[in-house]
């Protein structure tokens, strides 16, 4: 929407008090939809305290999917939420972390661009985190730019970054708000409300120079009036400003909810900002739908990466995808969780899978569990289980397919075997210096590259246009010289990079699944809870069709599952 009076660039610092993981990426992601909805052009940009210099060399499992923009940058799941709430595309602009300003802090020393003057933590980091977030808000051309710090306020870590803010908000008071999300705890014993942890988060900001100008209080309940004055008391704040935000039933409603205390408005009157429109309608319809739903489908995630922190952070994107597709036909998706190590140690468990409306195999790495994927590919195949592979998930389909249906019986991928007799999967030809030189930041296949597709095709039908653009993030690729081969065996690649280099989309034809469908990229980043991604779509339509047979054809068998994460839960740690 086109600015109305050009205003100065504003900039909202979302921190976290008390503790991490109460959903502080959510909240940001939120702060940004609703602003957008009174018609600002908003940026979010995520800044991690971590010295890594990007997401891509740490492990999902510990720390949460590894989310791809457009331009190839590996960055914090959290820039996922920014999208999927703003629609804003994401690039290396709106990710800071500490790694990477102290490399281009290190790099001018190096070039002499300062002069010969001592380069010092205090203030030329806290200036090289200034420059970054102003490089976001120029890049996006934004309006306002909100800011969210990883960790926790007191936390070693944060005060460059928070110097940073204060030194941006001693320059410009006026445009740059502090947002403190914050936790109530009830303990059990009380059963009432606390806000000291609270308060003494507020301290913290003080010993910094900061004073926070909005408190979001995180807590199960909302927070009482009682409990707002004190915190407003503490931080000479008017009432309004200190903000509840009770658990909800899906992380859709926070921007509603926060529109319930009047967020938008408060937020927009500190700034000296007016509301130029209000469009919120849509998503407060979505966030009432998916209350509603009563119908399931069940989708199976056949993957390996189950045994760690949170399962939830690991396959965000996908799960996320999954529900937008279901959603939009009226089901609320039930996800279970099957490990593929359990298939390899005993293959009668497979017989799980017959429970399941689909089954969607994930990105991955690395040998562990990959036979019991591979056999959980099989059934999916003989049985006429839909089937939704995405990168390692497809690689692997097509290594089932020509171990099962085109003869080849040791084919593997080299990044397991490099011995196979059969590499169908095999290096990106120019990736393999990249490993032998252990030069693995932020080299794979990255990014945003376009597909063209196959007339005919089930991918073509569900896209309903001849090319496609989707994020990569890989070093191996369907190998060339076996492409003719599984062909011929009825595996069709219906999905090709303009140049026909690469295979892009492996599947099967409709007259002989029902939907067996593997894509080398992730189109799981791509998906908007307003505008589900065509294929996740045309998967969930043929799981709840296999669902509604399998219903009328016989029990479901029984499964064998871990704890069901996907319980709805409402806040996501930042
Ligand atoms: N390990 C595979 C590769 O590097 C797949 C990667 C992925 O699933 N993102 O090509």
């Amino acid at each position: 929407m086109a600015a109305k009076g050009k205003t100065t660039p504003k900039y909202i610092f979302v921190v976290g008090g008390v503790m991490s993981s109460v959903g502080k990426g959510v909240a940001a992601a939120s702060i940004g939809k609703i602003l957008q909805s009174r018609g600002y052009r908003v940026a979010n940009l995520k800044a991690d305290m971590y010295v890594n210099v990007d997401a891509g060399t740490i492990r999902p499992a510990e720390h949460g999917e590894v989310f791809v923009g457009e331009d190839g940058i590996e960055a914090d799941q959290d820039l996922g939420n920014y999208e999927r709430f703003t629609d804003q595309l994401s690039t290396r602009e709106n990710y800071i972390t500490t790694g990477q300003v102290y490399q281009e802090v290190i790099r001018k020393e190096r070039n002499l661009e300062y002069h010969g003057e001592d380069v010092e933590v205090y203030p030329d980091i806290p200036k090289e985190i200034i420059r970054r977030i102003e490089a976001c808000q120029r890049k996006n051309n934004a309006e306002i730019t909100i800011v969210e710090y990883g960790g926790t306020v007191g936390e070693y870590q944060l005060f460059p970054f928070l110097e940073a803010t204060r030194m941006m908000k001693s320059k410009h008071p006026a445009d740059v708000m502090v947002v403190l999300i914050s936790y109530l705890p009830t303990p059990a014993l009380l059963g009432e409300q606390k806000s000291k942890p609270t308060q003494r988060a507020v301290n913290d900001l003080h010993s910094v120079g900061l004073n926070p100008d909005f408190v979001l209080c995180r807590a199960e309940r909302p927070a009482t009036q009682d409990i707002k004055r004190t915190i407003s008391n503490v931080c000479s704040l008017p009432v309004e400003r200190i903000i509840s935000a009770p658990d909800v039933y899906s992380i859709y409603d926070v921007p509603v909810n926060f529109e319930k205390e009047k967020l938008s408005d408060t937020l927009l009157g500190a700034l000296g900002l007016k509301s130029r429109t209000k469009d919120l309608k849509d998503w407060m319809a979505l966030a009432r739908k998916i209350k509603k739903m009563d119908k399931e489908v069940v989708i199976g995630i056949v993957g390996k990466y189950f045994n760690f922190k949170s399962v939830k952070d690991t396959y965000i994107s996908v799960i996320e995808s999954v529900n937008h597709a279901a959603w939009s036909v009226g089901k609320k998706a039930k996800i279970l969780w099957l490990d593929s190590e359990r298939y390899e140690r005993d293959p009668k468990l497979l017989k799980e899978l017959e429970g399941v409306g689909g089954i969607v195999v994930p990105g991955g790495f690395g040998g562990r569990g990959v036979e019991g994927i591979i056999a959980a590919i099989r059934y999916a195949r003989e049985k006429g289980i839909p089937l939704f592979g995405l990168c390692y998930g497809m690689q692997l389909a097509t290594i089932e397919f020509a171990r099962n249906a085109a003869g080849l019986a040791k084919a593997n991928t080299t990044e397991i075997d490099s011995k196979t007799p059969h590499p169908v999967i095999d290096f990106i030809p120019e990736q393999r210096a990249n490993v032998a030189e252990k030069n693995y930041g932020g080299t794979m296949r990255l990014g945003a590259y376009p597909t063209t597709l196959k007339p005919g095709s089930v991918a073509r039908e569900a896209y309903d246009t001849p090319r496609i653009s989707e994020r990569h993030r890989h070093r191996y690729e369907v190998n060339p010289k076996y492409i003719e081969r599984l062909e011929k065996k009825g595996l069709v690649f219906s999905g090709i990079s303009p140049d026909r280099r690469l295979m892009e989309i492996a599947e099967l034809p409709k007259a002989a699944h029902p939907f067996f469908v593997g894509t080398q990229f992730h189109p799981e980043f791509k998906s908007r809870p307003l505008a589900p991604h065509p294929l996740f779509r045309s998967f969930i339509k043929a799981s709840v069709k296999r669902g509604e047979q399998e219903k009328k054809n016989r029990k479901p068998a029984v499964l064998v599952v871990r704890p069901n994460p996907n319980a709805h839960h409402a806040l996501r740690s930042g």
